[in-house]
């Protein structure tokens, strides 16, 4: 039965389309977040959606699971696979199908990469707007699939935000197309369900999006302040003024300094925080805003403020900002990062918060967030070969979580649910609520073979497929 599986895929996909081999497979053991591991017992990588749907049809006829992945950059144990099955990789299906500037989309395949698309239209003055800090690398259908924000997701939005449309394949191999490229469609919002269901529903095989016209003008600008707690409150200030700021970035002392040893942003090393703030719009209105940042900042307590003077400085603070999570390795081995959300005044309160757990687990907290959207990312440091340091480093995590949720906040702001989040829906969401989510799940996926164990709590919320186990490998060959 598996044998024949194996064999009808091949036919699929041509034997260059499978990964079979356990060392080619291990890279696709986790994604970012890699203390969730599952090996998938096969890897397959489809050229078009009539190969993935053939792909789908025949998992779905054998009863194995099936796992979409794109790049792999996730944090929340997503594109891994902990009941084994079948990864389906979208990564050669990476082509720009379809650009239309007169009306302002673009139709890609899920594997194109999300600055691709940007760099293919930014010489005729648009963009594409959500930014993950991952946009190097991670793809279009990852970016669809966890609904990603980013940087500039505080005036532009996240991903739901800028997808008109979706090719989907389902859990039972049907192919449909939800929403398109004219925007407003009557009917229910389908393609608002699939954005953001992490794989759960189908595999997306195609996204339509919107393209944004580049702004006349662009100003980023650094504050210092003597506390991330003072920084954090200049945010509120600036939004409550009625200034939306394109960008709205806090990074905190040990960000700084991990930063500048790495890429020398001209991030200002004597300061405690600083806030990365962007504006963009009509030159008029960019200048006028900057001038009232300006003034707020200093209200506020903020000991410096430099605008970047042209393009390659500006350029070269968000390269200090997109690589901090890289760079954050050069002041530990290990970090466990939190993705929640609060409310943006409590900014203040949560940053305290925060450094209390860390001081009280006698560890190192970096934090680098999206400020303006109140979306917080603490870095909890440790050091894997110090006994006892990970469960730590765990139990501030959580506390941080619920610190969070205490003040009115949420469990994940940006990066999505996968299995990381899964147990933490059930303190938002009500037995009838997941009852719903699973009732419309079953509609694309009947089976539950889709990224199983990802999203939904386990126990009674759990679909019909027994649970393996968080992080626990799956043994090799479990249906080979
Ligand atoms: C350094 C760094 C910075 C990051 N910064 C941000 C940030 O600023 N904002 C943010 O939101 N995220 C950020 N992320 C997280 C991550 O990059 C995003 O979640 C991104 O959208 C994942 O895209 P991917 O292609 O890597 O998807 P993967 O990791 O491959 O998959 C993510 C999830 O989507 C599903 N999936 C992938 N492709 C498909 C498909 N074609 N069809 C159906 N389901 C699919 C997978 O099953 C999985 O559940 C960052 C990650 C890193 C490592």
């Amino acid at each position: 039965m598996t044998a024949r599986l194996l064999t009808a895929l091949r036919e699929i996909v041509g034997a260059n389309g499978l990964v079979v081999a356990a060392d080619q497979r291990l890279v696709y053991e986790c994604d970012m977040l890699v203390y969730y591991k599952g090996m998938p017992d096969l890897v397959v990588l489809p050229r078009s959606t009539a190969e993935v749907q053939a792909v789908v049809r025949c998992c779905a006829e054998a009863g194995v699971p099936i796992v979409p992945r794109g790049s792999g950059t996730g944090l929340i144990g997503g594109a891994m696979a902990p009941k084994g099955g079948v990864m389906i990789g979208v990564n050669r299906m990476d082509r720009i199908l379809e650009v239309d500037l007169r009306n302002r989309y673009a139709v890609v395949e899920p594997g194109v990469i999300n600055l691709a698309l940007t760099r293919s239209v930014e010489n005729r003055g648009y963009f594409f707007a959500p930014d993950p800090s991952s946009q190097m690398v991670s793809s279009i259908g990852g970016n669809a699939a966890t609904n990603a924000g980013g940087p500039h997701a505080l005036k532009y939005g996240n991903v739901a935000h800028h997808v008109l449309g979706l090719e989907l394949v389902t859990g039972t191999g049907d192919v449909l197309t939800l929403g398109g490229v004219v925007a407003e469609r009557p009917g229910y919002d389908l393609a608002g369900i699939a954005v953001g269901s992490e794989g759960t529903l189908g595999v997306v095989t195609k996204v339509m999006v919107k393209l944004t016209h580049t702004a006349e003008a662009v100003r980023t600008a650094v504050a210092t302040f003597a506390s991330i707690e003072i920084a954090s409150a200049a945010v509120s200030a600036i939004i409550a003024e009625g200034i939306v700021p394109a960008a709205l970035e806090a990074m905190d002392e040990p960000i700084i300094r991990a930063v500048e040893a790495g890429v020398h942003a001209g991030y200002p090393t004597e300061a405690k925080a600083v806030l990365l703030i962007e504006l963009d719009g009509p030159a008029a209105e960019v200048e006028v805003q900057a001038a009232a940042v300006g003034r707020i900042c200093r209200e506020k307590g903020s000991l410096t403020m430099r605008l970047a003077r042209d393009d390659a400085e500006r350029a070269l603070l968000w390269k200090g900002r997109k690589e901090a999570a890289g760079a954050v390795g050069r002041i530990t081995h290990n970090y466990v990062l939190q993705d929640a959300v609060v409310p943006r005044s409590k900014l203040p309160t949560v940053m305290a918060e925060i450094q209390a757990i860390g001081a009280r687990h006698g560890l190192v907290v970096a934090n680098v967030f999206h400020a303006g959207d109140g979306n917080v990312h603490p870095m909890i440091c440790y050091d894997e070969r110090v006994p006892g340091e990970f469960e730590r480093a765990l139990e501030a995590n959580e506390e941080i979580l619920h610190a969070c949720i205490e003040l009115g906040g949420t469990v994940t702001g940006e990066h999505g649910v996968g299995m990381d989040k899964a147990e933490k829906l059930a303190m938002l969401f009500n037995q009838d609520d997941l009852e719903v989510m699973h009732a419309v799940r079953r509609v694309f996926d009947p089976h539950g073979l889709m990224n199983p164990q990802k999203v939904f709590p386990s126990g009674q919320h759990a679909c019909a497929a027994p649970s393996v186990g968080a992080g626990r490998p799956v043994p090799e060959g479990m249906w080979v």
